[in-house]
């Protein structure tokens, strides 16, 4: 499955919007964001979550262009065996024609569930989208070398995908482009301590960034705190261009051209690190 060239739309690559928080009004921030130009967005998924897969056809009768991605993620590792997780998720990519899996990955910060849990859960699912040739989308928190380490292991060089709601520091962006990753940002982008993740999306290669909100989560300034919606993805799409001297228009073309690399038909090309000649 891939996105169909449209420089003049906007997708924002993650949200949640199967969850509880999106249940009374769905129309409502559906319609809000198409107004707003965001034809397109990628639905995350938990695996774990017989609700969330229930509400699929409800979210694809009103959004006929969402995509899916599901993935058991690192807070809800310890919630399923370890030898049932790579059945359960493959019967939710199946069944959503999902075109990544994710979210998975490592989180250190609230370690929900042990740490050595998580890793075997991220490093079975790593491994299942190398083998159905799917992009990950990575939760990394805290876990910089060990999410590395895992990719390492188990990707066999061939994982490809996204680090998404990046928020690390420069060593760990020039990490995940050398290894044909892109780096996804968020509203934390926009926050006005948010500097030096301002460095690295100027600094990020052309062809590497994306936009997503992560609705409900991480509204942007200055909604900082209220519940999320994918229509303010053109919030991070605003600060990205500026940072990185890009009209509107161009930056929305790239945003585009990216999410279509990573969750289209054509992977990326790797080990690929070019500056980018613009400045914040
Ligand atoms: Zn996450
Ligand atoms: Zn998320």
């Amino acid at each position: 499955m891939s996105f169909e060239p449209c420089p003049s739309s906007l997708i924002d690559t993650h949200c949640h919007l199967a969850g509880d928080e999106f249940v009374d009004d769905l129309e409502a921030v559906i319609a809000r964001a198409l107004e707003a130009g965001v034809t397109d967005a990628v639905c995350i998924l938990d695996a774990a979550s017989g609700v969330e897969r229930q509400r699929v056809d409800r979210l694809r009768q009103l959004w006929p262009s969402l995509r899916f991605a599901a993935g058991l993620h690192p807070h809800h590792a310890a919630q399923v065996a370890a030898d049932e997780v790579t059945r359960l998720v493959s019967e939710v990519l199946a069944q959503t024609s999902a075109v990544a899996v994710g979210e998975i990955g490592l989180d250190y910060h609230y370690d929900f569930a042990p740490r050595e849990v998580q890793q075997v859960i991220f490093a079975d699912q790593v491994a299942l989208a190398v083998a159905r040739d799917l992009p990950v989308v990575i939760h990394s928190r805290e876990a910089d070398a060990d999410t590395l380490a895992v990719l390492d292991t188990h990707g066999g060089g061939r994982a490809r995908g996204v680090f998404h709601c990046f928020t690390g520091d420069q060593a760990l962006a020039e990490a995940a482009v050398s290894r044909g990753f892109h780096l996804s940002f968020s509203g934390i982008v926009t926050f006005p301590r948010a500097d030096a993740l301002r460095e690295v999306a100027r600094w990020v290669p052309a062809d590497r960034w994306l936009v997503e909100t992560d609705s409900p989560y991480l509204a942007p300034a200055p909604r900082r705190g209220g519940r999320n919606e994918p229509a303010r993805v053109q919030a991070v799409l605003e600060t990205i261009a500026r940072c990185r001297g890009l009209s509107i228009e161009e930056a929305q073309a790239q945003a585009w051209r990216n999410a279509n690399a990573v969750f289209g038909a054509t992977p990326p090309s790797r080990g690929r690190v070019d500056t980018p000649t613009t400045m914040c």
